[in-house]
């Protein structure tokens, strides 16, 4: 496929490369995204993913939450698949700069990526609301019901934004100057919808815009290469 090989072209031809991504990076690695027609907006759940991964539910409804949560977004047995290795390669190899990723599932650490700015946190880290104590994916899978601190008894709570949470400003403004600096952008797997994280490649100023996606984005328009289809199979002939 053309838009492949000029794709490999750009990758070939740079060492700063950024890479922006979604829940689609990992669905070949089993892991559901939530707008595809087998994402979680298409299953059946009392509530919309939305409404249940935001904070008023998580305070109000903390059990349905976790039930939903455990069931859908713990996802500990997923391995890394060729995009994400092929993303941890080319850092290795000096030529990208840093991942970029709305993702919460830690892949991209598992693949050996080290530069990952984890816009929307990670299921990996859970803390306990009142003391802090750190607790991990395990614990939180194992626990019965409502997780909560071997400590204190107060509920845990993951490390994960929530919907009407904001972003870490911090990660922000680094993903923010990653962008502006970058050669090139591949914005994968994301159908670029949730905010304010879409909105950060909007900083990007260079002239390699590429957008990798199973699914029309709202970005194609403005990228200088649209390559369709499955970003593991498309990256693994990189
Ligand atoms: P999304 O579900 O809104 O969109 C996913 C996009 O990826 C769609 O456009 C779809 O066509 C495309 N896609 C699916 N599989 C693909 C593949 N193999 N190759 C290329 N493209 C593919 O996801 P989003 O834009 O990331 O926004 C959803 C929010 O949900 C994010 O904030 C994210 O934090 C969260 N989320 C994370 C995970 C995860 O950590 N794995 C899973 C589900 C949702």
């Amino acid at each position: 496929m053309d838009e492949i090989r000029r794709l490999k072209e750009l990758v070939d031809g740079s060492d700063n490369i950024v890479f922006f991504g979604g829940a689609g990076v990992s669905t070949e690695s089993g892991i559901p995204d939530f707008r595809s027609t087998d994402g979680l907006y298409h299953q059946e759940y009392d509530y919309p993913p939305e409404t249940i991964l935001s904070h008023t539910f998580f305070m109000q409804n903390t059990k349905e939450f976790y039930r939903f949560y455990k069931n859908k977004m713990l996802c500990l047995d997923a391995k890394p698949n060729a995009a994400h290795k092929k993303l941890a390669q080319l850092e290795a190899a000096g030529k990208l700069k840093a991942v970029i990723t709305q993702n919460i599932d830690g892949l991209h650490q598992k693949a050996g990526s080290r530069e990952v700015l984890e816009l929307h946190g990670s299921v990996l880290r859970n803390y306990c609301m009142r003391c802090g104590t750190f607790y991990d994916a395990e614990y939180m899978l194992r626990a019965e019901g409502v997780p909560c601190c071997e400590k204190c008894g107060e509920i845990i709570k993951p490390d994960v934004v929530l919907y009407e949470e904001g972003l870490n400003n911090e990660t922000l403004t680094k993903a923010i100057r990653y962008i502006a600096n970058a050669d090139v952008l591949i914005i994968g797997g994301t159908s670029l919808v949730v905010y304010p994280a879409a909105g950060l490649i909007d900083y990007y100023r260079g002239n390699k815009l590429v957008v990798v996606n199973k699914s029309v984005t709202p970005q194609d328009k403005y990228a200088d290469l649209v390559v369709p289809g499955k970003i593991g199979e498309i990256f693994s002939q990189l």
